[in-house]
This record gives structure tokens, C-alpha cells and sequence, in this order.
């Protein structure tokens, strides 16, 4: 994905003003009419047309005149709200190159002022993940597209707070700066992904050390559960980084001892393969079978999770509402159509679209603080203009 910053320089106050007042529509419009983006933008002295094909021109929305004419944001729009917000911070100066492309998210670096580089991780929950295409897909067949914004929030909101909570835990993962919106901003983990080493000094002590930390998380009360060689960082010095926290779970998650021995399993297989590990196992050749003669040397989760800790519930009671909670698990486990006929699963969405009000008070914050320095920042009122519109669709 292009991400030209440099367009940053050329927004106006009223650019964003239109571009949060699109924003702000799409709590309840899949597309935002262009008379209620007026409305609630509410210029003062008027332009909004010229200002929105600027913001087309950008690539910043997206026009449909499919059903009305109106429109809404992209993905570029919504991060340059999230970084137009971060800016105004002070959190950093400049964005970089691109140093990632993970299954949801896109990775950038950036500059603080006094030089020292950050990473910027922007959460495209919705975007097909081609580990299950398939899923996904019929998934977001009956959602309405503020469902990316929304889930793509709740994802930055979740992995932040268990950064922050891990790192005060002493675990090895990056150092939590700051978020907005979808936007988590995080140290920069000097190394590269497990999966691109080919050789270890020491791949039984990285070995031990990576599933020590399986086992001290569930101690914690805490499953990865996307615990493979893509989240694992390892320096020059074989010092390891655990990183990508959106779909971690309670140890008292129903699906929890399968996500524990998935996490597990990851390590065992990946260190087996690439570094000719051997964990006393025996292969039957005739079935083709992998038997696991030492079962003692796996960590047993029954025995773990019945003396762990409190974090994960710590962790719930913090920032999180059970509903965005439930929404966010829902989306990441992709179980909802395998369980819900087409009834059910248009009552889920039509649930999934309604915000509750901590998500509507974020909301306003935000939009806030990403016009701060505008003196006709007060967007409360509009706020219900975009409310009473919900009628007329
Ligand atoms: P996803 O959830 O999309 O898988 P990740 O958090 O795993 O995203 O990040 C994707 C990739 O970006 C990682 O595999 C890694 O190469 C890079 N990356 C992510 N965070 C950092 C960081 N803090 N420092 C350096 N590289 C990072
Ligand atoms: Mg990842």
C-alpha cells in the first residue's frame, strides 16, 4: 500500500473537518450522503463539494452513487486521521518506509523528533486474510463496511493494552507509545521474523526460552494463540521478541487447551523442520504418523492454567465493553457463519453495527483531538445531526 505522508502537508483544517464529518456519518451509514457530510462538516463558509473532490483526488474517500450520492472512507482516509491525531501528539514528526505486510495490518516506520525511529502498526481487520479466505469472505458478505473501522479499532485498542500490561509483566515485547483509531505506535524491534533465520548458535536455548514464554503466559492467565515463527522476533544476539497481541485470549476461553497446544504444537513443528530439533519422537513411516514418544517434555495445559494468574481478567475489566470484546473475538475466530444460519447472522451484523456508547465516546475524542487547533472544533451537535439522519435510510 502507498502511503504518501507528504499529502498530510497539503490538507487544510477544512479538508479534515470533511474528512472526520465522513468519518462521523459512518457510525450509522455504510455510505454517508453527501447533504449529511455537509451537515455535519457545517464549513463556515460552505465549499464542502470542492473539498470532498479533493479528498477523492487523494484517494482519501471513496465516492458511490450507487444507491445516493454520498460516500465514504478508505483506508488511507482513516489512516491519516489516525496519524493527523498522532502528529498533533506529538508522539512522532515524520512516516517512513513500509517494514511489514502482516495478515491484517500494515507496518511503517516512523520518526520521532529527536530522530529516534518507531513502528507504526495500522489494523486492516476486514481485509481478506488468505489463511481463511473463505470464511472471511462470507463473513463480511452481510457486514457494511464500517465494520473495518470499528473492528480495526477494537484490534488496536486490544493489542495496545496487552502490550502495555505484558511489557509491566517483564515479558519480551515491544514498548507500547501510543494508539488511535486503528494506529498502534510501538518501539522498533531491531532483528527480523524467526521465520527468515535459517541458522541458530543456540536454536535449544531459543527453543527453551520461546516455549518458556508459551508456559509463562499461561501462567499469567493468558494464550497468544497466533504464537508461530511470523510473531517471533530474534536479534543478532538471539534475543527473542514476541510480537502481534489482537487475537490473544484468557486461559478460561472455552476453546483455550486447543489454542495452548496450537501455540505449542507452532513451535515444536517449525523448530523440528528448520533446525533438525528432535524431541525423542518416532516417525511412523508405513501410516505416515509422527508418534510422540516424550509427551513429558510438552507443557500440559491442564496443570498450567489451573495456578495462573490474573491478568486476563485484569485485562478485560480495562478500556475493553464486554460488547466490543465479544465483537472482536467473534470477527478473529471467523466461527460466526459455521454457527448461524442467514437469520442469525443478519441480527449479528445489524448488532455489529450498532456502537455503544463507549465506542461513540471514542469516537468523539478522537474526532476531536484530530481537529484540535480548528476554534469551531464543536461537533456535538452534528453528532446528533448524524443520529437523526439514521430515519431517513
Ligand atoms: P499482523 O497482525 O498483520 O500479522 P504483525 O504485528 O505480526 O502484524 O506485524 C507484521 C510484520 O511486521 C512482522 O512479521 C514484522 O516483520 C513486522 N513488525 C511488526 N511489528 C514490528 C516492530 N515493532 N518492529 C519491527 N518490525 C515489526
Ligand atoms: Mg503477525
Amino acid at each position: 500500500m502507498k502511503l504518501d505522508v507528504n499529502v498530510l502537508r497539503y490538507l487544510s483544517k477544512d479538508d479534515f473537518r470533511v474528512l472526520t464529518a465522513v468519518e462521523m456519518g459512518m457510525r450509522n451509514h455504510e455510505i454517508v450522503p453527501s447533504e449529511l457530510v455537509e451537515r455535519i462538516a457545517s464549513l463556515r463558509h460552505g465549499g464542502t463539494y470542492k473539498v470532498l473532490k479533493n479528498l477523492l483526488k487523494y484517494k482519501l474517500l471513496h465516492h458511490d452513487s450507487s444507491k445516493y450520492d454520498g460516500f465514504r472512507l478508505t483506508y488511507l482516509g482513516y489512516d491519516f486521521l489516525a496519524i493527523k491525531t498522532l502528529v498533533n501528539r506529538g508522539v512522532f514528526v515524520a512516516v517512513g518506509r513500509q517494514i511489514g505486510v502482516g495478515k491484517e495490518s500494515d507496518i511503517f516506520e516512523v520518526a520521532k523528533e529527536d530522530g529516534t525511529v518507531l513502528a507504526m502498526k495500522l489494523h486492516r481487520l476486514g481485509r481478506i486474510s488468505f489463511r481463511s479466505v473463505k470464511s472471511k469472505r462470507d463473513y463480511l458478505r452481510h457486514r457494511s463496511s464500517y465494520n473495518w473501522l470499528y473492528l480495526s479499532r477494537l484490534a488496536a485498542v486490544k493489542e495496545f493494552a496487552f502490550m502495555k500490561a505484558l511489557e509491566e509483566h517483564g515479558f519480551p515485547v515491544p514498548n507500547a507509545v501510543d494508539s488511535n483509531r486503528h494506529c498502534v505506535i510501538m518501539s522498533l524491534v531491531e532483528g527480523y521474523p524467526l521465520v527468515q533465520v535459517k541458522q541458530l548458535q543456540n536454536p535449544d536455548v531459543v527453543f527453551e526460552t520461546i516455549i518458556g514464554l508459551v508456559v509463562r503466559l499461561a501462567e499469567h492467565g493468558l494464550i497468544h494463540c497466533d504464537f508461530n515463527e511470523f510473531n517471533i522476533m530474534i536479534n543478532d544476539d538471539e534475543k527473542v521478541t514476541m510480537i502481534d497481541f489482537p487475537q490473544m485470549v484468557s486461559v478460561s476461553h472455552r476453546n483455550a487447551q486447543m489454542y495452548f497446544d496450537r501455540d505449542v504444537e507452532c513451535v515444536f513443528k517449525f523448530f523440528r523442520k528448520r533446525f533438525n530439533l528432535s524431541f525423542h519422537e518416532t516417525v511412523d513411516d508405513e501410516n505416515d504418523l509422527e508418534i510422540d514418544n516424550d509427551e513429558s517434555a510438552r507443557p500440559c495445559f491442564s496443570s498450567i492454567s489451573k495456578g495462573a494468574g490474573s491478568l486476563d481478567k485484569e485485562l478485560a475489566a480495562s478500556g475493553f465493553t464486554r460488547k466490543e470484546q465479544e465483537d472482536i473475538e467473534k470477527f478473529i475466530e471467523g466461527g460466526l457463519e459455521e454457527d448461524a444460519d442467514s437469520g442469525d447472522e443478519e441480527a449479528e451484523s445489524s448488532k455489529l453495527n450498532e456502537m455503544d456508547t463507549n465506542a461513540v465516546e471514542h469516537l468523539r475524542i478522537s474526532v476531536e483531538e484530530t481537529l484540535s487547533g480548528d476554534e469551531n472544533v464543536d461537533l456535538q451537535g452534528n453528532h446528533e445531526a448524524c443520529l437523526d439522519d439514521v430515519s431517513e435510510n
